[in-house]
């Protein structure tokens, strides 16, 4: 009975975010932490992320922008190539 408690006082953690406890299921592994879990549960860091997209929408859009305009050549000749073996296998078929 003891033995039980404990080990549910181990698989259970409290989210560092939401203060919610949880089982330690619901939070990603983080091998650089304490007791080798995120301190934050998994909803927490999927809510972060997702608002940290909303805010920085235009950011990642201009950098995306600016990612295909720097390597207009380099995703040119890729797209060549790729046509290139795909028209090949298709010959082979
Ligand atoms: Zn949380």
């Amino acid at each position: 009975m003891l033995k039980d408690i404990c080990i549910d006082s181990k698989a259970i953690k409290s989210c560092s975010k939401c203060r919610i406890t949880k089982n330690l299921n619901e939070y990603g592994i983080r091998r650089d932490s304490r007791d080798g879990y995120s301190g934050r549960c998994k909803m927490c860091i999927r809510k972060d992320n997702k608002e940290y997209k909303e805010s920085n929408k235009i950011k990642i859009a201009a950098y995306n922008k600016k990612y295909i305009e720097d390597n207009k050549e380099i995703i040119k000749e890729k797209k060549r190539i790729y046509r290139i073996n795909n028209r090949e296998k298709r010959i082979n078929r």
